[in-house]
């Protein structure tokens, strides 16, 4: 088999893996048109300093020994298998950095023989082009869950960053779903990882030339709705993760029944404004000071798919609306639907100079179509005049899109 073969099968393969930033499109080329968003392959995601960049996406081999209910890639499918050498994947990435195709490698793979066979493979790959080529630029694999801390020192002073895969959100849906992948050797490369990226930031005060391990940090994925777990379920799971292993991210995809499986084949393909739901919740832990609880509980399982999560928790608490712009505190300004950092960061200096007026707001480019509902700016009031929370909730609804699909850059 050659290269080009070899490539055309595992980037095709590497499309199922979210844990770099793009994945999703299934828009194909016609016979006349131009791109085709189909063929996988370059996807992007962000460096250490925030640059977007293009990766070269590809699954070392395809082959596997495990047999996971949900992966095409499981032993038990029939499909056609590839497995590159080191010195081809390096050579490829190589090749396409210096005609300017991309910036970076994203590389995951499946299990040859065992754990600790595949990830000398990675690792060798990370060391021909950091050590051979002299290459600099951004590389992130996937650590195989279950190999040796040793190796995944040796690929966390090799890679920018590193991911584990957690799969499922519970222990439950593992044991059904990938029976031969142990929460405990997931969670033990994981701990592994963020004591090796403390120890590094102890060291680099003390010793300026202290290797580089993982500057990129580490992530993780998570396929929902294969099982049967709940929003609250996989928001608990993941505020744990990042709370235990200061993960940079966790990325969730929608789980699409790719492989007829005795578990799975009754499973539907998960909604995709689940997946999108559960960004923005992520995002309300990570950057607005939320916690899963504030969000769901268990009388309250998963998120209402019609409304954005922090409105749904505005409308939810009522009772602490509205704020005084003039007066609240950074944090509960954040806390307002439709008003983000940025805009809160404004507020707070603007204020220093002037009591706020709307007319302040909107020169500050603040938009308030749906924070005036939460707000009372020099004391007045100018949202909705409604009857209650589900009233509320009905209007703000209207003003979310109706079916989750990409923004227009013309809209
Ligand atoms: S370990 Fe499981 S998820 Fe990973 S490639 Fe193999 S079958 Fe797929």
């Amino acid at each position: 088999m050659d290269t080009l073969e070899k490539l055309e099968i595992l980037t095709d393969a590497a499309k199922y893996d979210v844990s770099c930033s793009s994945s999703g499109s299934n828009r194909k080329n016609s016979s006349k048109g131009l791109g085709n968003g189909h063929i996988a392959g370059i996807c992007h995601s962000w460096s250490e300093d925030g640059r977007c960049i293009s990766l070269l996406k590809i699954l070392f081999t395809n082959k596997c020994v495990y047999d996971c209910e949900y992966c095409i890639n499981r032993s038990s499918n029939v499909i056609k298998r590839a497995e590159f050498t080191p010195r081809e994947v390096a050579d490829l990435t190589i090749n396409f950095y210096r005609r300017n195709y991309i910036e970076g490698l994203f590389l995951s793979s499946g299990i040859i023989k065992n754990p600790n066979y595949t990830m000398e493979l990675l690792i060798k790959t990370a060391d021909i082009l950091r050590n051979e080529y002299n290459y600099n630029g951004y590389i992130h694999m996937k650590s195989i869950p279950g190999a040796e801390s040793d190796l995944v020192k040796k690929m966390g002073l090799l890679v920018d960053r590193m991911s584990v895969n957690v799969e499922l959100p519970t222990e439950k849906s593992l044991k059904i779903l990938a029976p031969q992948k142990s929460i405990g050797a997931i969670e033990s490369s994981m701990d592994f990882a963020k004591q090796k990226i403390v120890q590094r930031q102890n060291e680099i005060k003390l010793y300026k030339h202290t290797p580089k391990f993982l500057p990129a940090g580490q992530t993780t994925q998570m396929i929902i709705g294969a099982g049967k777990e709940s929003d609250f379920d996989i928001v608990s799971r993941a505020e744990n993760l990042y709370d235990s292993y200061s993960l940079k991210r966790v990325f969730y995809s929608a789980f699409v029944p790719v492989v007829k499986s005795e578990f799975t084949k009754d499973v539907k393909k998960a909604p995709l404004l689940r997946e999108h739901r559960l960004y923005q919740a992520d995002w309300l832990l990570r950057f607005y000071g939320f916690r899963s609880r504030d969000l769901l509980n268990e009388k309250n399982k998963n998120f209402d798919l019609r409304i954005d999560p922090k409105t749904d928790w505005a409308i939810n608490n009522i009772e602490k609306f509205p704020v005084e712009i003039n007066k609240a505190s950074f944090w509960d300004l954040m806390k307002i639907p439709g008003i983000g950092r940025v805009s809160a960061e404004k507020i707070i200096k603007a204020r220093k100079y002037r009591k706020l007026e709307y007319w302040n707001l909107k020169a500050l480019n603040i938009s308030i179509k749906k924070a005036r509902n939460f707000i009372t700016v020099n004391g007045k009031y100018q949202g909705f005049k409604f009857k209650d929370q589900k009233d509320l909730k009905e209007r703000l609804s209207l003003f979310e899109p109706k079916s989750f699909e990409q923004l227009s850059f013309f809209g």
